[in-house]
């Protein structure tokens, strides 16, 4: 039997920690929580886990400087975030931050449980594209989630790596938002296109020379997109 895999939960109300608690152990996961923003780190650090569920609000630190902190000790472990929050922006600066995916409040255990089953399948799969590749002027890392761009690096999020990987596998070619939307997000993840579209336009700005005019990441009209390295 392989390892079980273990989910730290930082999280502070009680009866979220509890239903995750139930449902995680349920399907197989050793679970670690922490109440407190210092104390989850503090066990990240302890334990480095395969994955962490993160809640925005916290009663010490907010959870966006979590999020960074834990992306300062580990690069590539999925970090999903919980909001309550819906808008737009929140949820941008959470992957900003570095988190891989969010859910926002109240939230259904299975969709947390298909989320965190999703992340670990892409985590598994093998790489069929070289370690890093350039695009334009930009040299990606697949394996280690960054983007240099004249000499300037940042990190990606976990769909954005995964995004670029699908079309850099297929570079050349179109690929459509439903293959992208089921194989970067899942079936079960239940995307939109706009989830596609978002990303697209946020790869655009840190990758092409000229956001507005794509010499890269091309838009198929009424299908897709399809990356010219
Ligand atoms: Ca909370």
């Amino acid at each position: 039997m392989a390892p079980k895999k273990t989910i730290l939960i930082i999280e502070d109300e009680p009866h979220i920690v509890l239903g995750l608690r139930d449902s995680l152990e349920f399907e197989g996961f050793r679970v670690l929580s922490a109440g407190k923003g210092r104390e989850g780190i503090a066990l990240a650090r302890a334990e480095n886990p395969d994955a962490i569920v993160l809640d925005l609000m916290l009663p010490d630190i907010n959870g966006y400087a979590v999020c960074e902190e834990l992306r300062r000790l580990n690069a590539v472990v999925p970090i999903l975030m919980l909001t309550a929050r819906s808008q737009e922006m929140d949820k941008i600066r959470g992957l900003d931050a570095g988190a891989d995916d969010y859910v926002t409040k109240p939230f259904s255990v299975n969709e947390l449980i298909a989320r965190m089953r999703a992340i670990f399948r892409r985590a598994a799969r093998q790489p069929g594209t070289p370690e890093v590749m350039a695009i334009g002027e930009a040299q990606v890392s697949f394996t280690a989630h960054t983007l240099v761009v004249r000499g300037h690096e940042q990190q990606l999020s976990f769909y954005e790596v995964e995004l670029l990987r699908l079309l850099a596998e297929r570079a050349g070619q179109p690929v459509s938002r439903d293959e992208i939307l089921s194989k970067v997000w899942g079936l079960e993840a239940g995307p939109t296109n706009r989830t596609v579209d978002n990303f697209i336009v946020k790869l655009r700005k840190k990758i092409e020379l000229h956001a507005e005019k794509p010499q890269h990441i091309l838009t198929v009209y009424g299908f897709g997109y399809k990356l010219v390295p």
